[in-house]
């Protein structure tokens, strides 16, 4: 998808545009529907109907119950929402114990301050050269002090898919919660978590909205409080306009023709660069709109500087502080130098990007890489 006509935009996993679907969908609410969805009146509860439609796409989408889907201001704080609400509402005190896969989001690994504040102790789960938890560290490291474990279901870096039935059937088996982030997989029906969390964002709808799934009897405390908004799970007045905008992206996101595997696979096969490394090899093992490569003595900065100049919108997948990237959690998590986990390129291709951006956006690469001596 271009966002203007010069540009090749390949970073669909940080962010997508918004459908032309949404954007109507969303425009009634922004101009006339200002009632606040708690006030009683007919403007107020045309808004709460308005909310309580798209709760009802997305629990179907999910096949999850109506009640089960709590609307929240983005993923990360679904994520926020659904770790440190596990553990304000725990009350078995031998469960101290919380396990995180070591190349989950920073939303699900920047709690473990305030779980620790909470008395709990966080561990990582040791991945893979591809980022995959090892199943054979989960089990050894979960027990019946473990309160809860967290596992995404795809990579947002690398783009790798975990083996989230095993996990399941590992937690479940010790009697622990399990808390998967599926934000890069949304909308998804095969995930039999106590706890999911999403975001509006990745799947063409609008930003700063998400959603945490709470499975039926979970106990769950809010990390929000004031008035008793979304069953007293998430104080605050609803973003209608983005909450409409959410349900109306799940809606349309089913029938969409998807290019990603296609564009992705051609991107790659046009690579034409002797050193360069795909960090995930096998595509079954990977999302299939994701590319994630290395040219080893390249840092990812240098690289998407010169893509950027040639109107190529990419990223390394890692976070960036003052302008620079920093080495990745994800790759470092991997096994990877400091100096390797500062060269992750991520194109990540969109739904409706086409064979031929696929192609120009390989050709600039190689350009770039031309330039840089390789
Ligand atoms: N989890 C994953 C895997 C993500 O990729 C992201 C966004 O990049 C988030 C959580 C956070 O979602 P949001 O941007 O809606 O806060």
């Amino acid at each position: 998808m271009r966002l203007s006509k010069d540009r090749i935009y390949l970073d669909h996993a940080a962010t997508t545009p918004m459908l032309p679907e949404v954007v109507d969908a969303m425009e009634p609410w922004l101009r006339d529907g200002y009632g606040n969805p708690s006030s009683l009146h007919a403007d107020g509860r045309r808004a709460k109907d308005a909310i309580d439609k798209a709760r009802e796409i997305i629990s179907q989408s999910l096949g999850a119950l109506f009640a089960e889907v709590i609307f929240t201001s983005s993923g990360t704080e679904a994520a926020n929402l659904a770790i440190v609400g596990a553990a304000l509402a725990n009350e078995d005190t031998r469960r101290r114990r919380i396990l995180f896969s070591a190349v989950e989001h920073h939303c699900v690994l920047h709690t473990e301050p305030i779980l620790r504040r909470l008395g709990y102790d966080v561990e990582l789960i040791p991945v893979d050269r591809i980022g995959r938890v090892r199943l054979e560290s989960l089990q050894d490291m979960l027990g019946e002090d473990v309160l809860l474990v967290s596992v995404m279901h795809a990579n947002n870096e690398l783009g790798t898919i975990q083996p989230i039935e095993e996990v399941t059937r590992l937690a479940s088996e010790s009697g622990t919660l399990f808390h998967c982030d599926a934000v890069q997989t949304f909308p998804t029906s095969d995930l039999h978590a106590d706890l999911v969390t999403f975001s509006a964002h990745k799947i063409n709808g609008p930003k700063g909205v998400g959603a945490t799934y709470i499975k039926a009897g979970t106990r769950i405390k809010p990390i929000t409080v004031g008035g008793g908004q979304e069953r007293e799970m998430r104080a605050g007045t609803e973003n209608t306009a983005a909450i409409v905008g959410f349900g109306e992206a799940t809606k349309q996101i089913k029938n969409r023709p998807d290019n990603r595997r296609e564009a992705r696979d051609t991107f790659l096969g046009a690579l034409r660069i002797p050193q360069l490394i795909q960090t995930v090899p096998t595509s079954d093992d990977v999302l299939r709109g994701h590319a994630h490569i290395r040219i080893p003595g390249v840092q990812a900065e240098t690289m998407l500087i010169l893509l950027d100049r040639m109107g190529i919108s990419a990223s390394s997948g890692a976070a960036c502080s003052s302008g620079s990237i920093e080495p990745s959690h994800v790759l470092l998590a991997c096994g990877y130098t400091q100096e390797e986990a500062k060269e992750g390129l991520r194109f990540t291709f969109g739904r409706e990007t086409s064979l031929e951006e696929a192609k120009e956006a390989a050709q600039c690469v190689h350009d770039a890489a031309k330039q840089l001596g390789r």
